[in-house]
């Protein structure tokens, strides 16, 4: 009889469930767990803690301006570390663990630094690993760019990346569950650290949790969402310090029938511009946005004030990092 094939199980662990040495133990604990009870392992991290702002903060130290590409390869080192560590932590309970980077584990993406989108997975460098008996532990939030095929270039996929590095390998592996560990139990019904009361729901439609992604909740990656919805991965959310059942992300049929308020969500990390005593005529907002969107700038909330003598203010939101670039696009208009 053949023998019958182990459940693939992706689990993905944020920054803050692998902040330290004993966090990332515990992580490994987990993870030998699991595979004991007889699944196959993929696992993807994001970097320590807060190592990815303190790498971007040290590089603002150096410039404003930061070359993007020199950018992406400092960005990806905090995947590297975490990693790595979570590896020897399984080595150091007696599991056969690797660590690769995203271009290891065959993940190409576009050229575009600093956001770049998955181009394409190719999985046969995990599958030989995972049929060597081994737990597979992916470096989150980044590919390589063959834009020149001769070159291999390291990409990011923009902050919170290491969600659609996960969803997008549960995909590509066509794993039997995708897991995303986070430093709350699930999807709530506002922030729980905001809203004492806030609920925590059993499940919730791809549909909804992206419009509460996008509104700023910040349990996952907007786009990984997306991205599962597309594939149809059914996604769980779980506290990876708590062993207590979290939410599962899915196609909910009954999503048109509801008609209530399901959460709510705020983000703090906008920025927001003015520009004041702007000629008030027609193609003017072009004429701003125009440059933005071709710089890649997601411009959010857009308020035009009523024009006085001709003029008019014209604000809208960014994202806060987004500031130093739009201010250097708008500068010259
Ligand atoms: N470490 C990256 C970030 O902080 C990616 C991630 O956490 O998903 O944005
Ligand atoms: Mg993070």
């Amino acid at each position: 009889m053949p023998a019958m094939s182990k459940p693939l199980v992706v689990q993905k662990f944020g920054g803050s469930s692998v902040a330290n040495a004993d966090r990332i133990r515990r992580v490994a604990a987990r993870i030998a767990r699991e595979r004991a009870s007889g699944s196959d392992l993929v696992v993807v991290v994001s970097a320590m803690g807060d190592t990815t702002d303190e790498l971007l903060a040290l590089a603002g130290a150096i410039t404003d301006d930061p070359d993007p590409r020199e950018l992406d390869m400092l960005l990806a080192t905090g995947e590297h570390q975490s990693a790595t560590l979570l590896s020897m932590a399984l080595h150091a309970l007696g599991v056969p663990a690797i660590a690769l980077t995203g271009a290891q584990a065959g993940i190409t993406t576009d050229g575009n630094y600093g956001r770049a989108r998955i181009a394409g997975i190719d999985p046969k460098r995990i599958q030989d690993e995972v049929a060597g008996g081994r737990v597979v532990i992916v470096a989150g939030f980044q590919g390589q760019s063959k834009t020149d095929p001769t070159l291999s270039e390291i990409t990011t996929l923009g902050r919170g990346g290491s969600d659609t590095s996960g969803v997008a390998l549960a995909a590509a592996l066509d794993a039997d569950r995708c897991q995303i560990f986070t430093d709350v139990r699930g999807i709530y019904t506002a922030d729980p650290r905001l809203v004492p009361d806030a609920r925590q729901l059993a499940v919730i439609s791809y549909e909804e949790m992206m419009e509460l992604a996008h509104q700023g909740a910040q349990v996952m990656q907007v786009r990984a969402v997306e991205l599962g919805w597309v594939n149809n991965v059914v996604i769980e959310v779980l506290s990876s310090f708590e062993d207590v059942p979290g939410t599962l992300i899915k196609e909910d049929p009954f999503v048109e029938q509801r008609n209530k308020v399901r959460g709510l969500a705020h983000d703090r990390n906008v920025a927001k511009v003015t520009l004041v005593e702007v000629p008030d005529r027609p193609g003017v907002a072009h004429a701003v946005f125009a440059p933005l969107s071709e710089g890649g700038i997601n411009v959010d909330t857009i308020v035009q004030n009523v024009g006085h003598h001709g003029t008019t203010d014209l604000s809208f939101t960014i994202t806060r990092g987004d500031l130093a670039k739009t201010k250097r696009i708008l500068e010259p208009i």
